[in-house]
């Protein structure tokens, strides 16, 4: 196994930021390939707890090289801030690789997010106010600035004049709001230069010459598959493609360099912000999936919707993204519950649905069809053999793989790196 994609198979949170820290101990790469800082993984390291929204999970991993690839957005201030507390808690960040065609955050686009979602009302998309969404519509729309921009400073002058132009337009007399200074943005941008320098590099070569090499790759997917740009409930997304496609397309591979997709997905499912959520549960059980779960977002703080799990939606991330095989998180969450349920398929509008509804009319009215199974009500955080899981906990799983058609081959009950269980111990590699 050498090219690995791991990437969330749900509305994201789906606990990748261990996941990925888990893979990474053997991994000679770790990729990150879009999204930016609104993306909170968190790595739990004995008692230390390390929130990163940037850097890739494999900074832990004293061998591995972490890549922050081409299909990013990236705030300079935030990333430096990253490499700042990284080093400051004895973590060297110093082999990370930063590619010079990522697009760049600039101070208009944190500004333009946070006045267009107050603009918006209750029509907001619930966005982290970060910039990210205003950065990607300015790479679509040809006039983004990048990473490689920064250090040649005639080009990045010329670039941010222009488009400054219009975005003062905007912000002064679309939003009222007051116009930005040139000069201050070169100036704060130029110190950002000189300090990202030494991390710029051509990831996509550097990546697709790893995998020429044979070496252990493995690509980091925020968010999930349900916030894809193209293949989530649109417009309650992500600006990117967290679905495997975009591995391939932020990197700059081709999809026969790939072994292998993992999907991560919690045991029960989450999801931050606005939109449609079928399973959503409003009662003591979503209260509990919070409370057990430690369902609150890692950049935000914000409280994540929670429901049981979806298999209707987790069958269409199998589709979408080609798994080879799934990585069930949070298992041991679902120990509170004397019986469980799981959404085998829809109802919505009078018709049923056993396909993930193309319609976001059809997918907002929709009520799942819940299969009841029994709970288990042990402790399962200290189990690591598979066949010490209670009866009913294998039975769950079971009942997933044959519903999705993918087999599970982890499960994790638990935040710490060692709390995973090899659920298919034979299998090669
Ligand atoms: P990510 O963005 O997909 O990495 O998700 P988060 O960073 O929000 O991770 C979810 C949270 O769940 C983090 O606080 C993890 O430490 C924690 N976590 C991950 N896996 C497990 C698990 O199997 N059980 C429990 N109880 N917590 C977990």
């Amino acid at each position: 196994m050498s090219a690995t994609i791991i990437l969330g198979a749900q509305w994201g949170d789906e606990g990748k930021g261990k996941v990925t820290d888990y893979f990474a101990e053997a991994a000679d790469f770790v990729v990150r390939y879009q999204g930016g800082n609104n993306a909170g993984h968190t790595v739990v390291i004995g008692e230390e707890r390390f929130a990163l929204s940037l850097v890739p999970s494999g900074v832990m991993n004293p061998n591995c090289t972490p890549v922050i690839a081409s299909g990013c957005v990236v705030d300079p201030g935030v990333l430096l801030d990253e490499i700042d507390m990284l080093t400051g808690r004895g973590v060297d960040p110093s082999r990370l690789r930063l590619s010079s065609n990522a697009h760049l955050i600039m101070p208009y686009h944190r500004k333009l997010d946070a006045v267009k979602e107050r603009y918006l009302g209750r029509q907001k998309i619930g966005t982290t106010k970060r910039g990210i969404g205003p950065a990607y519509a300015d790479k679509y729309a040809r006039q983004g600035i990048r990473v490689q921009d920064l250090f040649d400073t005639k080009i990045f002058v010329d670039k941010l004049e222009t488009v400054l132009t219009e975005k003062n337009k905007i912000l002064t007399r679309v939003y009222n709001q007051l116009p930005m200074d040139t000069r201050e943005i070169v100036h704060e941008y130029q110190a950002f230069a000189e300090r990202l320098r030494p991390y710029v590099d051509d990831t996509s070569l550097l990546v697709g010459s790893a995998i020429s090499e044979g070496r252990q790759v493995l690509f980091e997917g925020a968010q999930g598959t349900l916030l894809d740009i193209d293949h989530g409930t649109y417009p309650f997304v992500t600006s990117s493609n967290p679905t495997a496609g975009g591995a391939l397309t932020g990197t700059g591979i081709g999809p026969k360099a790939i072994d292998r997709v993992v999907g991560v997905a919690k045991a029960y499912i989450s999801r931050v912000g606005t939109g449609p959520f079928p399973t959503e549960l409003d009662d003591d059980d979503g209260e509990t999936m919070v409370r057990v779960g430690g369902e609150y977002g890692t950049v935000t703080g914000r409280r994540r919707r929670c429901g049981w799990l979806d298999l209707v939606a987790l069958r269409y991330s199998a589709r979408v993204n080609s798994l080879t095989d799934l990585f069930v998180t949070k298992l041991d969450v679902l120990s509170q519950f004397e019986t469980l349920n799981v959404a085998t398929a829809y109802s919505s509008l009078g018709d049923y649905y056993t396909e993930f509804p193309r319609q976001q009319r059809v997918l907002y009215n929709c009520t799942p069809v819940l299969h009841e199974l029994p709970g288990w009500k042990t402790d399962i955080s200290g189990i690591r053999d598979p066949a010490d899981l209670p009866d009913a906990a294998t039975a769950y799983l079971h009942f997933i793989e044959d519903a999705v058609g993918v087999p599970i081959r982890w499960v994790s009950v638990g935040p710490e790196r060692n709390q995973v269980i090899d659920f298919r111990p034979t299998a090669t590699s």
